[in-house]
């Protein structure tokens, strides 16, 4: 098939098909899960190019494959959790490294940073990142990345991708970003500059709740290279039955997407409109302030709102009366959640810091599942009748 001169085939298609080749041995239309740790050589030297299950695994390899396609990436590098991929991230710098990252960033990134990463030499500065001067005026020398999340969590403020990847570039620094929340089905930071983008595929990629892991996409081949020599060196790679599962989860990623967010769309503007909340945070809404750059950069709002209940008792009361929004920490499986960002996915961060993004004690943030509109929205307004 002469790709050049064909259309790309459209996502679903892709997230079926992508690096899911028939098993050669058998023609199984479903990728194996290679459950093994090494694989016999023939003689000293001569192999199926497969010698040990940390180096390579071809259910691993399916998946990276799969995912470097969607996100229009050249390689894809599989990790067991998203921390572990963030990690492998920081891994690329060394001590006298600086790097300017979001101030709203998943609670676990900033923890690694500030409690890990900062322990081996390297410094960091947060900013707004949506504030495109702001950010370039903390760049330095030494500055080597460019650390985002946009929408943020659980804020969700906006940044510029476009902008932010001219920003790096022209200081020679690379740009992650962190794709959990839009996945690439509504947003590809590849295609609008960005050398490297990072997943928790415990969330929308697997979308089923059933496993823990992480993968890095690289659009970099100095970055690619030394990723891979990372993955195994570091050793923090995922078993084969859990990048089957997320390559099982990926398949239907476009059509749990869409219903995520039909039924967000829905909830957010009825929440919007109820009496006793003072705001509501969802990129979709057309008064949110990032709405139209989101927008321009990205096909969908996805399926994350939060929104204010005005304190932490108020908060607490809501979170006690749902009965299918799960009190749960996580994101992104069909089910839907409902979690308190101060107290549960951020308590890393302090309150100071916190309150500086709009993190206030009374945000309460769900994850809108795939269950039927009706029952989730009866849900809600039931809870917050308590207010
Ligand atoms: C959950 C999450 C992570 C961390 O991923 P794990 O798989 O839990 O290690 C990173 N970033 C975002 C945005 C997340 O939601």
């Amino acid at each position: 098939m002469n790709t050049s001169t064909r259309k790309r085939a459209g996502f679903s298609t892709e997230a079926i098909h992508a690096g899911q080749e028939p098993d050669p041995t058998t023609g199984a239309i479903t990728t194996p899960i290679y459950q093994t740790s090494t694989y016999v050589q023939e003689g000293l030297g001569k192999h199926k190019g497969f010698e040990y299950a940390r180096t390579q695994n071809p259910t691993r390899i399916a998946l990276e494959k799969n995912v470097a396609v969607l996100e229009r990436g050249t390689r894809g590098f599989a990790f067991g959790s998203g921390m572990a991929a963030t990690s492998a991230i920081t891994h690329l710098l060394k001590s006298g490294d600086h790097v300017v990252a979001s101030n709203n960033m998943y609670g676990g990134t900033y923890r690694l940073f500030e409690q890990v990463t900062r322990g081996f030499g390297v410094d960091f500065s947060y900013v707004d990142t949506s504030n495109l001067e702001a950010t370039a005026a903390l760049f330095r020398p030494s500055t080597r990345l460019l650390f985002v999340e946009t929408p943020t969590n659980p804020s969700m403020i906006i940044s510029d991708l476009r902008g932010l990847a001219k920003l790096a570039r022209a200081r020679g620094a690379l740009l992650a970003v962190d794709n959990t929340f839009m996945t690439p089905y509504f947003q590809r930071p590849l295609e609008l500059g960005a050398h490297l983008v990072v997943h928790s595929t415990t969330k929308y990629l697997n979308g089923h709740s059933d496993m823990v892991g992480g993968i890095v996409i690289s659009n970099d081949d100095a970055a690619s290279e030394r990723l891979q020599f990372l993955q195994n060196a570091v050793g923090a790679v995922p078993g084969p039955f859990d990048c089957w599962l997320v390559l099982r989860g990926v398949k239907t990623l476009g059509v749990r997407m869409d219903r995520h967010e039909s039924n967000a769309r829905a909830i957010a503007a009825w929440l919007s409109k109820h009496p006793k909340l003072t705001r509501v945070l969802y990129p979709g809404l057309p008064d949110h302030p990032g709405h139209a750059l989101h927008k321009s950069q990205a096909t969908g709002f996805g399926g994350m709102i939060a929104f204010e209940t005005g304190s932490i008792e108020r908060g607490a009361a809501v979170l006690q009366r749902t009965k299918i929004f799960a009190l749960a920490e996580s994101l992104g499986g069909v089910e839907s959640l409902i979690s308190h960002p101060a107290s549960m996915t951020h308590a890393s961060v302090p309150k100071i810091e916190r309150e500086k993004v709009g993190l206030t004690d009374g945000l309460v943030r769900i994850s809108v599942g795939i269950e039927d509109l009706e029952d989730l929205q009866a849900d809600l307004e039931h809870a917050l009748c308590v207010l």
